[in-house]
């Protein structure tokens, strides 16, 4: 005898009022459209990669070129710089591009509707498995991104920068790729220029043009250093993020871990197993707790890790391959192997 179907959630007024917005037709694009102004932080991280251009070609004719006659750092300055400046492009143009992660939606007749929703299969009634604003089933790890209006895959976080997209499965270890190469570039960038800013006040008189300041060198210092300090500390989180196989929403999310409570009734059942605890359907909010359990959830929060693998398993999830020559994507753009 067929069981009786359990419904999903019994708050009927939960039901959206209007049609389900997400349908297998805009599955694979972003439900909100992007306006104009939300390309315009995109731009100018274009313009802040090319700015010290200009300053960095004068600098190494002045320098290499003209002053010290030494052709071939000049060639071995500007093939570095510029193979760094084509791998931060390329893998901003996969952020910027690519889908962070979509949600494959089960194609569900009416027929098979109620056994969906029946949490035999997988709790649905558990937070996070099911999203009730695209009023779909929501894999682990997947997060409904509000300014997208959809739910990404291992969604790491919306990201203005990226024209307004999220970072997610598809495009995360893209964007650690952009982050190392801009973090390189500006590294590279600011030692080059401060050896030559150093041989300049040391030794003025032997420059090409002894009368000039190097304001070139001292823009491309000061320039290089500001952007090495910025894109080194996202850098650094994000090799953090890796290392613990978390995203930046499950670091910052502090109470997150409130969803993965056993239900206490399960645990006070004795002859309960292990597997068939389920984390709490509606577990406490964090105004519901007591000063001393938040501390305790908190301190929780940052020595719990709960995909943790282990470094080099956390690893392999972001930046392993399985094709014979997918070491090159992640190399060139730190994309899908
Ligand atoms: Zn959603
Ligand atoms: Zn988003």
């Amino acid at each position: 005898m067929p069981r009786k179907p359990i419904p999903l959630i019994s708050t009927y007024e939960l039901q959206p009022s209007t049609p389900a917005p997400y349908t297998p037709d805009d599955a694979y694009g972003d439900v909100k459209p992007r306006t104009f102004w939300q390309y315009l932080p995109a731009l100018a991280v274009v313009i802040l990669i090319l700015l010290p251009h200009p300053s960095y070609l004068i600098m190494l004719v002045d320098y290499h070129l003209r002053t010290r006659n030494d052709p071939i750092a000049f060639t071995i300055h500007l093939i570095i710089a510029y193979t760094l400046t084509f791998l931060a492009f390329s893998s901003f143009i996969i952020c910027i591009s690519r889908d962070p992660g979509v949600v494959q939606q089960p194609e569900v007749s009416d027929e098979d509707t109620h056994a969906l929703l029946t949490p035999a299969d997988d709790d649905f009634l558990s937070p996070g498995k099911w999203c009730r604003k695209c009023w779909a089933p929501k894999p682990e790890r997947t997060h409904h991104c509000s300014t997208c209006g959809r739910c990404v895959l291992k969604m790491d976080h919306h990201c203005p920068w990226m024209a307004s997209k999220c970072i997610g499965y598809n495009t995360y270890p893209a964007f650690v790729h952009f982050l190392v190469s801009c973090t390189l570039l500006a590294l590279y960038i600011a030692v080059v220029s401060i050896f030559a800013l150093i041989y300049a006040f040391s030794n003025p008189y032997a420059l090409a043009n002894p009368s000039s300041t190097p304001i070139h060198e001292i823009f491309l210092a000061f320039d290089g250093l500001i952007f090495l300090l910025v894109m080194g500390s996202f850098l650094g989180y994000h090799i953090y993020l890796i290392s613990t196989n978390q995203t930046t929403v499950e670091n910052i999310s502090h109470f997150f871990l409130l969803r993965y409570l056993p239900s206490p009734s399960e645990e006070s059942t004795s002859d309960a197993q292990p597997t068939s605890r389920r984390p709490l359907a509606f577990p406490p909010m964090e105004h519901e707790l007591s000063y001393q359990q938040r501390t305790l959830v908190r301190a929780a929060h940052g020595a719990i890790h709960i995909y943790d693998l282990g470094f080099s398993q956390n690893w392999a999830q972001v930046y392993g391959w399985s094709g014979r020559r997918g070491w090159m994507n992640k190399l060139l753009n730190g994309g899908s192997s």
